[in-house]
């Protein structure tokens, strides 16, 4: 048989539908070097982020710390995937130097992809629901990213693949890439992050590591990271109303949809996500909204600064693991997560006269949360 010889350009191969991608051109290769050189520079110049342990005298043997994802430069955990994303479309040959890059987010995730966009010199679209918040859209423009509204989050996904289609740009498609676009194994990626700054606590292998899902990118990254060091730690899922992650993890059934989207912003989904792997997760709790927001607000006072409500379906399900660790006499350390900032809600969560008219009710459970962290006595609720 003959030795047979090809190269690939722009006009043959079926994956080099993306504008500005040939890979017979010198110049695009360079570009797609110097791209990931840019990327990984900044990197370099990024701290991590703090594990914060909270002060909670009342409750003993057990220690809490929060690993604050909100002081990234882009203010929430999203700074990591969105590196991740575009270097994963780098490295495979599908953004080059004139690729528009689309996505569909519930927000934070597009202001950190438009942030790295308009370093790259690329435009940047983002599919979001007319919902999304205020100071989120407008930190994407900002960034000098465009926003294309949606009314509902099952649309989204649809939409960023058209955008992406007329516009020959590639679709980061953060809800099937999260997983796998995270280098679960190390890079010092939330999870190693996470053990490597325990490691001097008093109990540094946590019992529980507490998250809630959206892509379920940083679930499925501590689950694999937790089983490939072969730690004991257990992870923990919690999921806010009508979101179809939990029906899922009880069913294992796919092809779950919600006709509500979640009113907890960047958590919760109408679909189950290609990223969320039930498989790692050891435990999930279902968090009502009211419980959710209202954590959000203890702990916040706590904290002295603003946590977003995501932080709030997290911190619910920490205290409740907290009390039933107590409960059993049980000591050891839970890790969760502060995902963004408190101050992108402060027209929505954090508005009495907006929560009234999404009818929230938080103040039973931001009772319930605050005498808990002060006297380590959990009032169950009538509900
Ligand atoms: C995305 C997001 C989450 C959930 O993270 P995933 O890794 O996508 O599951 C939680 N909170 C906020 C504010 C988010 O934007």
């Amino acid at each position: 048989m003959n030795i047979r010889k090809a190269e690939k350009s722009a006009s043959t191969g079926r994956c080099f539908g993306y504008a500005g991608i040939d890979p017979g051109d010198d110049s695009a290769r360079r570009w797609v070097r110097d791209a990931i050189a840019l990327l990984n520079r900044d990197a370099h110049r990024s701290a991590d982020t703090h594990l914060i342990r909270l002060s909670l005298p009342a409750l003993k043997g057990i220690d809490i710390y929060l690993k604050d994802e909100s002081t990234h430069p882009t203010g929430s955990l999203k700074h990591r995937l969105a590196r991740s994303l575009i270097l994963y479309g780098l490295c495979n040959g599908h953004i080059g130097p004139r690729t528009t890059l689309v996505e569909a987010s519930s927000g934070s995730t597009a202001v950190s992809e438009a942030y790295f966009a308009r370093q790259l010199g690329l435009d940047f679209v983002a599919v979001m629901t007319a919902t999304t918040s205020a100071s989120k859209i407008d930190a994407v423009e900002r960034f000098g990213g465009r926003c294309h509204l949606v009314d509902h989050a099952s649309q989204v996904y649809d939409a960023a693949r058209q955008i992406a289609d007329d516009t020959g740009g590639y679709y980061l498609d953060q809800f099937t890439y999260a997983e796998r676009a995270t280098d679960w194994r190390s890079n010092n990626n939330i999870a190693e992050s996470i053990f490597t700054q325990m490691a001097e606590e008093p109990h540094p292998v946590p019992r529980w590591i507490v998250m809630s899902a959206g892509t379920g990118g940083t679930s499925a990254t501590i689950g694999r990271f937790i089983r490939y060091r072969g730690y004991d730690s257990r992870l923990c899922v919690v999921d806010p109303e009508n979101s179809v992650f939990y029906d899922n993890y009880l069913s294992d059934d796919c092809a779950l949809t919600g006709k509500k989207g979640s009113a907890i912003e960047g958590i919760g989904r109408p679909r189950v996500e290609p990223s969320f792997l039930p498989c790692v997760i050891d435990h999930m709790i279902q968090v009502p909204d009211n419980a959710s927001v209202g954590a959000m607000m203890a702990l916040s006072d706590h904290l002295f600064r603003r946590v977003g409500a995501s932080t709030g379906t997290n911190f619910y399900g920490l205290c409740w693991i907290a009390a039933q660790m107590q409960a059993q006499d049980q000591s050891g350390s839970i890790v969760s997560v502060i995902c963004d900032d408190g101050n992108r809600y402060a027209n929505s969560y954090y508005d009495p006269d907006w929560r009234a008219a999404q009818n929230i009710h938080p103040l039973p459970y931001r009772d319930q949360i605050s005498a808990f962290l002060k006297d380590g006595i959990w009032e169950e609720l009538a509900t």
